[in-house]
C-alpha cells in the first residue's frame, strides 16, 4: 500500500481528470485508474482478482479551482444553434403551438425534426436549446447542447420550478422566474442555478406531488424559503385556481423579502 501512495503522489492529476495506467499491484495492463473529483483522489483496479482501490483527499490549488470553473463556463458557453434550427418567422406549425398555449415570440423551429425550440439563455448568452416535438415523436423534449442548465423565463426574484418550458414561459414575469427542469428531479447544475434565489416555489404537475415534496426538501439545502404548490392542473393550462394560489404564495414571499 505504501507503494501505491508513492505512485499516487507522483501523478500530476487535475481536477475532473481520470488517468489510466498499468496496475502497480497486479501488473494488469491499463487496468488501474486514478481520478480527481474536486480534490478527492479515487483509485481502483478493474481486474477482479486485484483488490486495489481507495480514496484520499488531495490539495486543490487555486489554479486548479479556477481552471475547473473556466472549463465549466466554456462548456456551457460553447454552443451554436444547429443550422436546421431557424428563428420564428410565422411558420404555421409554430403559430399553431403559440396559439394553443398563448405564447409570445422568442421561439425557434427545428425544421429537420419538426420541433418548437426554446433557446436557453443565461446572462444574455444562448448556452443551449430544448425542442418539443410537434408530431409526437420521441423524445418529446430534445436537448441540443450539453450545458445541463434549466430553461428559464422571466426576471423576477422568486424561482418557480416547473416541469416543462411552456409552463416556465407562462409563469415567467417580473415577479417570477419560471425554471423548467424537464423532469421531476433536480441535478447538481439545477441546484447551483437555483442557489442564487432566496425563495422558490415548486409547481410540478398534479400527478407528481410526492416528487414535489422530495424536490422541496432537496432544494432547502440551497434556497432559504421553499414552498410547494398543489396544482389542480398542469400550470401551462393556467387554471384560474392555480394562478390564484401561485399569486398568493408569491405575494407572501415578496412581502417577507421586503420586510427582512
Ligand atoms: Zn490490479
Amino acid at each position: 500500500m505504501h507503494n501505491i501512495y508513492n505512485i499516487l503522489s507522483d501523478i500530476d492529476i487535475l481536477n475532473d481528470e481520470t488517468k489510466r495506467m498499468n496496475c502497480p499491484n497486479c501488473g494488469g495492463y491499463k487496468t488501474f485508474t486514478v481520478s480527481n473529483s474536486m480534490g478527492r483522489l479515487l483509485w481502483n483496479c478493474y481486474k477482479a482478482s486485484c483488490n486495489v482501490s481507495g480514496s484520499k483527499s488531495v490539495h486543490l490549488s487555486i489554479n486548479d479551482i479556477k481552471r475547473t470553473l473556466r472549463k465549466e463556463e466554456k462548456k456551457s458557453q460553447h454552443f451554436a444553434m444547429p443550422e436546421y434550427i431557424v428563428p420564428y418567422k410565422g411558420q404555421p406549425e409554430i403559430n399553431r403551438f403559440m396559439e394553443r398555449f398563448d405564447l409570445m415570440g422568442g421561439l425557434h423551429h427545428d425544421v429537420k425534426d419538426n420541433r418548437v425550440v426554446f433557446p436557453i439563455v443565461h446572462d444574455g448568452i444562448t448556452v443551449d436549446a430544448i425542442g418539443r416535438s410537434l408530431r409526437n415523436s420521441l423524445p418529446k423534449w430534445k436537448r441540443y447542447g450539453n450545458s445541463g442548465l434549466p430553461f428559464t423565463s422571466g426576471c423576477g426574484k422568486i424561482a418557480v420550478v416547473v416541469e416543462d418550458c411552456v409552463s416556465a414561459v407562462i409563469v415567467g414575469s417580473d415577479v417570477y422566474v419560471g425554471v423548467a427542469v424537464l423532469g421531476t428531479s433536480l441535478s447538481d447544475i439545477h441546484k447551483r442555478y437555483l442557489s442564487q434565489f432566496s425563495s422558490a416555489i415548486v409547481a410540478l404537475d398534479p400527478d407528481a406531488l410526492p416528487k414535489a415534496t422530495e424536490m422541496c426538501n432537496d432544494l432547502r439545502s440551497v434556497v432559504e424559503t421553499v414552498r410547494v404548490i398543489r396544482l389542480s392542473d398542469d400550470l401551462k393550462y393556467k387554471s384560474p385556481n392555480d394562478i390564484e394560489k401561485l399569486t398568493a404564495i408569491g405575494d407572501e414571499l415578496n412581502g417577507n423579502s421586503i420586510n427582512t
